[in-house]
């Protein structure tokens, strides 16, 4: 199946309201341009030096998505590219504020997701859950100057138990109705991104709003 093919067959079974998001990540500038003449225009990228040479090779309507690990040295590159349309991957408060000062300092305001960590394995990075619940029960998020909170972004375990897969994405869901329950003037936390190739049905009946697609769309990484 073509790029195009791909695209557009996962894209008829995806409920209104659920975006795509092509993960292009180790693939080159040519298959995200592939997938752009396909009418695709969102896409996530895992490394800083990857999305910024995307960036400057690629037409500039692109919606830019970083779900990788962001390392504190990297911040200050990825914010300055000023093309980030959302940033998935917050995975601590150190990173977050990095992300305020930096966007304040480039006169911009960021959207992020923060990563929450949900799955069995140990080797996924996130906020706990109870991290989570106590910065929004101390409304740390009122310090952000230059940052919007959009939502939450997790993983399942990487397993095939169906059964374990749900669970996961219902507890990420679960948190984020209960963050907004707990701050009810907490303004547009309402993106759920969770769901990669393998488990994006299951992600989008547990209320997904962003699906994440590498492998289904590009094949497989080198
Ligand atoms: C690579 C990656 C994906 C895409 O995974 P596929 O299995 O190739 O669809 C989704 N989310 C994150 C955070 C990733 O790093």
């Amino acid at each position: 199946m073509s790029i195009a093919e791909a695209i557009r067959s996962i894209r008829s079974t995806l409920p209104e309201g659920v975006e795509l998001v092509a993960v292009s990540k180790f693939h080159p500038a040519e298959a995200v341009a592939e997938a752009y003449a396909a009418g695709q225009r969102t896409f996530g990228e895992s490394r800083v030096q990857e999305i910024t040479s995307k960036i400057a090779a690629l037409p500039d309507d692109i919606n830019w998505h970083f779900i990788g690990h962001l390392q504190t040295n990297k911040v200050k590159t990825l914010v300055g590219t000023r093309h980030i349309s959302l940033i998935e991957s917050v995975d601590s408060q150190r990173v977050l504020d990095l992300i305020d000062a930096e966007s304040e300092r480039a006169g911009i305001v960021s959207r992020v997701l923060l990563q929450v960590h949900v799955a069995q394995e140990e080797t996924k990075t996130g906020f706990s859950p109870d991290e989570l619940r106590e910065y929004f029960r101390e409304r740390r998020f009122e310090a952000l100057k230059a940052t919007h909170l959009c939502g939450l972004m997790g993983m399942a375990s990487n397993t095939d138990d169906e059964a374990r897969i749900d669970a996961d994405f219902a507890a990420i869901a679960d948190l984020a109705r209960e963050i907004r329950t707990m701050c009810p003037d907490l303004r547009g936390f309402e993106t759920l991104s969770m769901g990669m190739s393998g488990d994006y049905p299951i992600a989008i009946a547990r209320g997904a709003t962003l699906v994440r697609v590498g492998t289904a769309i590009f094949g497989e990484r080198q």
